[in-house]
């Protein structure tokens, strides 16, 4: 059986490295993210000392975990996983930028698309995001 810290050691990059594993709360549609009581800076993961101002007055802030992909690349050669895979940038709706792994075919992914995190318990992180289905009106019929 792979515990998560096993499973943490064998991610490919080391953003993901301090990625918690499972920090995606399905019940509520969040990541586990932090904000910096001192200067209000938000982040994710949560760190223990605030990137911004060095404070150690970090405390829990769950983040929704809806954005818009701002870039990603796909992964064909990996000693580790399954190939291909995909990783990216989604900016969540607070300005927080997280990198994540990307759930469904590269050709699913385009920049500046809106993605929202699911669970993933196949991936590394026990969770990815994945594009949002966009609705799109049809137009009335003549
Ligand atoms: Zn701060």
């Amino acid at each position: 059986m792979t515990t998560p810290t096993e499973t943490a050691a064998a991610l490919p990059f080391d953003d993901l490295e301090i990625t918690p594993l499972h920090a995606f709360d399905a019940a509520t549609g969040t990541l586990a993210g932090g904000r910096c009581s001192q200067c209000d800076a938000q982040m994710f993961p949560k760190a223990f000392i605030c990137f911004s101002c060095m404070s150690d007055q970090v405390l829990d802030e769950p983040l929704v975990a809806e954005g818009t992909l701002y870039s990603f690349t796909t992964i064909h050669i990996s000693p580790t996983f399954a190939t291909p895979y995909s990783i990216g940038y989604v900016d969540l709706v607070s300005g927080v930028r997280v990198l994540g792994q990307l759930a469904g075919e590269a050709t699913d992914f385009s920049c500046d698309s809106p993605m929202h995190a699911i669970e993933d318990e196949q991936g590394p992180t026990g969770w990815a995001f994945t594009p949002t289905v966009q609705h799109i009106d049809q137009e009335p019929s003549a």
